[in-house]
């Protein structure tokens, strides 16, 4: 067994001065048991815990390090950026270049305004799609995560009724009740709810690759009634690509499907590891934000010079190193190299892939696409899984529905010993089950 006493002591104090001991909810371990790493340092595809073990990360953070750990350029940029002041609340050169970075590699872009988080962005968009076609009601995707604000924490009502139901305590059920939620992968509930209330949408929002509650790919005919329904209705679509942005490419999901959102949100990726968000659209729907226009948003920490200098020593090493055709290889022999071993599995488990973007789905049949379809036994399938995972030195998402993430920095090494300690733990897990 490997020696964790030095994160166990570290979750016991942390216990004590921080709620759970986390700062944020799904690091507890919770769904797959035991107790949080506490990580110490991480390098490249590797990362080390505070007893000192050795991992080879496939959570990268959940999504932002797409370079893999202290990528040397982006260490560089953040040296060189703080050491010339951490903040001034004034605008500043950097700012500049990241947004021309973003504007230049996304379709229909032509403004971004920066926040310090996806929550943020997603948070303003909606503010500014409401400004903008002055309506109230928002439609969000049972099985996308777009952030905490309170109108997007918001679950499916139960019956024919969409109208959303708090989905955490503290959030007010009449701002539930302006949230509209719809099952992915069904053009019959999306043209229902669009002529039953479409000129009263203000807008849909949507991970287009929703990589939050497993990886759900959607059909691009269903992105394309998105959009044709919320053009009709005179309502904005926007895309959540807090995940996907730069992660299937430089143009996100938007390039991927040929489909032009009207707003789009960033994170993740685009803060290199900083605290970084972004929404942006054309110049004419960007012009309602203030100081030009009368919806209100702002950040002490927006634009924050050494966070644009990270997310764009980020995105210049992605654009120079066709980062996005390495990232597909790799992707794609991790899964020529599972494929043998889940169709083996003493398990039911399946596997589903987007470029960087893998899940493993504990059940039987295809990959499902919508919430609805995902089993609800996942979560006990995968947890001995993770445990035997974690064992053999590899670091995953402690939770069944979230996807798995390569960077740059992993290898046909690391791929090959992820392959066989997966095949280890699912027999591990498999005798467990027996005994
Ligand atoms: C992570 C994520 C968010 C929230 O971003 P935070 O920086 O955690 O606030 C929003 N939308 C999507 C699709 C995400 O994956």
């Amino acid at each position: 067994m490997i020696n964790h006493a030095k994160s166990r002591a570290l979750y016991e104090r942390a216990c004590r001065s921080i709620p759970g001991g986390v700062n944020s909810p799904v690091r507890a371990f919770g769904a797959v048991g035991g107790e949080p790493l506490f990580i110490a340092r991480g390098q490249g595809a590797t990362i080390w815990d505070e007893d000192d073990n050795s991992y080879v990360d496939f959570v990268g953070s959940w999504g932002p390090l797409i370079l893999g750990h202290a990528h040397p350029e982006v260490v560089e940029a953040v040296r060189e950026a703080s050491a010339g002041g951490l903040t001034f609340g004034a605008p500043c050169k950097r700012e500049i270049a990241l947004a021309e970075a973003v504007i230049g590699a996304y379709p229909g872009l032509e403004q971004v305004r920066f926040v310090s988080s996806g929550t943020e962005a997603t948070m303003s968009a909606i503010r500014l799609a409401r400004g903008v076609t002055g309506r109230d009601l928002i439609v969000k995707f049972a099985g996308c995560y777009h952030g905490h604000a309170d109108h997007l924490l918001v679950s499916a009502g139960s019956g024919l009724a969409t109208l959303g139901n708090p989905s955490s305590a503290g959030v007010p059920k009449a701002f539930a009740e302006l949230t509209r939620v719809l099952p992915l992968d069904d053009e019959a509930s999306l043209a229902a709810l669009f002529a039953a209330e479409g000129t009263r949408i203000a807008a849909v929002i949507i991970e287009p690759i929703p990589a939050n509650h497993g990886l759900l790919i959607q059909r691009k005919e269903f992105l394309a009634a998105l959009r044709a329904h919320t053009k009709a209705a005179g309502a904005l679509l926007i895309f959540d690509e807090v995940i996907s942005g730069f992660r299937v490419g430089a143009g996100g999901a938007a390039a991927l499907y040929g489909i032009t959102p009207d707003l789009a949100t960033f994170g993740k990726i685009i803060g290199g590891g900083l605290p970084v968000g972004a929404f942006g659209g054309a110049r004419s729907i960007m012009a309602n934000i203030a100081p030009q226009g009368t919806v209100y948003q702002a950040g002490t920490l927006s634009g924050n010079p050494v966070a644009m200098a990270a997310g764009a020593a980020t995105l210049a090493v992605l654009s120079r190193e066709s980062a996005w055709a390495r990232l597909e290889d790799l992707g794609a022999l991790l899964e020529r190299k599972m494929a043998p071993i889940l169709a083996n599995a003493p398990l039911p488990v399946g596997q589903i892939r987007l470029g960087s973007l893998l899940w493993f789905f504990f059940q039987k049949g295809p990959a499902p696409r919508s919430a609805a379809a995902v089993d609800s036994a996942c979560g006990t399938r995968f947890a001995p899984v993770f445990r035997g995972l974690l064992d053999r030195g590899m670091y995953v998402a402690p939770s069944a529905y979230e996807v798995f993430f390569l960077s740059l920095a992993h290898t046909p090494q690391h791929i090959e010993s992820f392959t066989e300690a997966f095949r280890a733990a699912l027999d591990d897990a498999a005798t467990g089950e027996k005994s």
